[in-house]
């Protein structure tokens, strides 16, 4: 809708804003509204078309906690944002439940009888993933088990989106960069020593 008067100056698109579309999966709009990517990195934007910058705003508090990795991860599972509750157990393992459930404080994922069983099995499971994992893991948001695949593509994506020059060579940027680039080695050559082992 253009609605261009006075009263809504407030929403012109940023002039800062780069030369790209929404970053909302699979949405074409121009990309001219910021909104800082997690709590720990203010400094640091996703570039929104104006729906999508309303939409990310109102679910802030649902990011609350979330590694940048993962919410990249929600934005890419729920790429239709229309729908009235998020995907459960999508980032999968113990760890993530109880996130989920933090990030709940309204209940209203725990309502279902299917995620109160899910709750159950969750609170006695083991986290399957190897130890040294773990954390690369969370950084790029991936589930467990994962293929090079998948991991080669969800760092792909997070390393465009992340890379200093499409932020304006922000350092926090950088940071981050750096941040995803170990997780990525890590995976990588896990991944790979593990197909060496079974097929020599
Ligand atoms: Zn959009």
């Amino acid at each position: 809708m253009m609605r261009r008067n006075q009263r809504h100056r407030a929403f012109d698109p940023d002039p800062a804003a780069p030369d790209r579309s929404c970053d909302l999966p699979g949405c074409q709009e121009r990309a001219g509204y910021r909104a800082p990517r997690s709590r720990q990195t203010l400094n640091d934007y996703f570039w929104f078309c104006l729906d999508h910058v309303r939409e990310y705003n109102a679910r802030w508090d649902y990011y609350k906690g979330m590694s940048p990795g993962q919410i990249e991860a929600h934005l890419r599972a729920d790429v239709s944002w229309n729908r009235p509750s998020w995907r459960l157990g999508h980032l999968g393992g113990a760890a993530a439940f109880d996130e989920e459930q933090l990030l709940d404080p309204l209940g209203l994922l725990r309502g279902s009888a299917e995620s109160r069983v899910r709750a159950k099995q969750r609170a006695h499971a083991v986290d399957p993933r190897p130890e040294a994992l773990r954390q690369p893991l969370e950084t790029l948001g991936l589930d467990w088990p994962v293929s090079l695949a998948e991991v080669k593509s969800r760092y792909k994506d997070l390393a465009r989106r992340h890379h200093p020059d499409a932020n304006g060579g922000d350092r926090a940027a950088e940071e981050r960069l750096k941040t995803i680039n170990v997780a990525y080695t890590a995976l990588k050559q896990h991944l790979a020593e593990t197909r060496l082992a079974r097929t020599g």
